[in-house]
């Protein structure tokens, strides 16, 4: 039997550059796709993330609301087609460095409804993985059987798909070190929290004010949020810094590494 898989999400803001709008980061997607081959983990589904790609035009359109109006669905289309360029860029990047990685389109196999994963028709993901290729999935537009549409994030597929495919563990790759006592771009006083079990998280969340409460917001706030199922369900999350050279290899070869931990309770690693 082959082992559990690991499930990777790389960060759009490590792939891409975030403040230029459709800007690629060509040398990170090399740099990454070496680490992944290097680490050569043997059952392993990657998801990444939008940047600089998906996010600006699914605003512009309003995506995520739904469908309201008819000059909507140019926007729809383009905010799938800009995804499948940075999907293809860094599926270029991995098979370029021998990684067997093929597209997993997700407005092809998943429906929501009112944003919310209801219809995966995952056959053919099934299959390549047990082939051995690694599925490439992302953040993308997808058809929405309440809203006509939506956006599915890439952290909603990730607890999605580790859930579904029992997964070991997983690695989050996003541009700062983890996990932070408030946001580090913003907090130069944000202490790195190394580990952390989800009771523990919880509580630090609640108690505002507190000495030692945790502030996620912006796009940690949802990936907390996502990745809280899969560790509920006793899978360990990694959140580590995708653009240090490294870190994502040190992750997926289960080695000491810079991060945060955070799992279901103290029996869970
Ligand atoms: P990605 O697009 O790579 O998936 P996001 O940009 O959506 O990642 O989310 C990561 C960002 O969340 C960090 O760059 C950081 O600025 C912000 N953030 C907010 N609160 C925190 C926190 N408590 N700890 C760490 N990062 C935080």
């Amino acid at each position: 039997m082959s082992p559990k898989p690991v499930v990777l999400k790389v960060g759009g803001s490590a792939i891409t550059f975030k403040d230029k709008p459709l800007t690629p980061n060509l040398r990170a997607m090399k740099r990454l796709a070496g680490e992944i081959r290097r680490a050569e983990v043997s059952n392993l589904i990657i998801v990444h993330g939008g940047g600089s790609f998906g996010h600006p035009i699914a605003k512009e359109y309003a995506i995520k609301d739904g469908f309201k109006t008819e000059n909507q669905n140019i926007g729809f289309c383009w905010t799938h087609n800009a995804m499948v360029t940075l999907n293809s860029l860094f599926v270029n990047a991995l098979i370029q460095n021998g990684v067997c990685a093929v597209t997993v389109a997700p407005s092809s196999c998943i429906l929501t409804k009112q944003g919310r994963i209801r219809i995966f028709q995952d056959k053919a993901l099934t299959k390549l993985l047990e082939k051995g290729f690694v599925p490439v999935l992302y953040g993308d537009a997808v058809i929405d059987l309440a809203k006509g549409f939506t956006i599915l994030s890439g952290d909603q597929l990730v607890s999605n798909l580790a859930i579904k495919f029992e997964a070991e563990r997983i690695v989050v790759g996003v541009d700062v070190d983890g996990l932070y006592t408030a946001d580090p771009k913003t907090n130069s006083s944000a202490k790195l929290i190394k580990k952390v079990t989800l009771e523990k998280l919880k509580q630090l969340q609640k108690d505002v004010g507190g000495s030692q409460t945790v502030d996620v917001t912006g796009g940690m706030f949802g990936k907390i949020r996502e990745l809280t199922s899969a560790v509920e369900k006793g899978i360990p999350v990694l959140i580590v810094n995708a653009a240090k050279p490294n870190r994502i290899y040190k992750a997926l070869k289960n080695e000491k590494v810079l991060g945060t931990h955070i799992s279901r309770g103290e029996n869970n690693h």
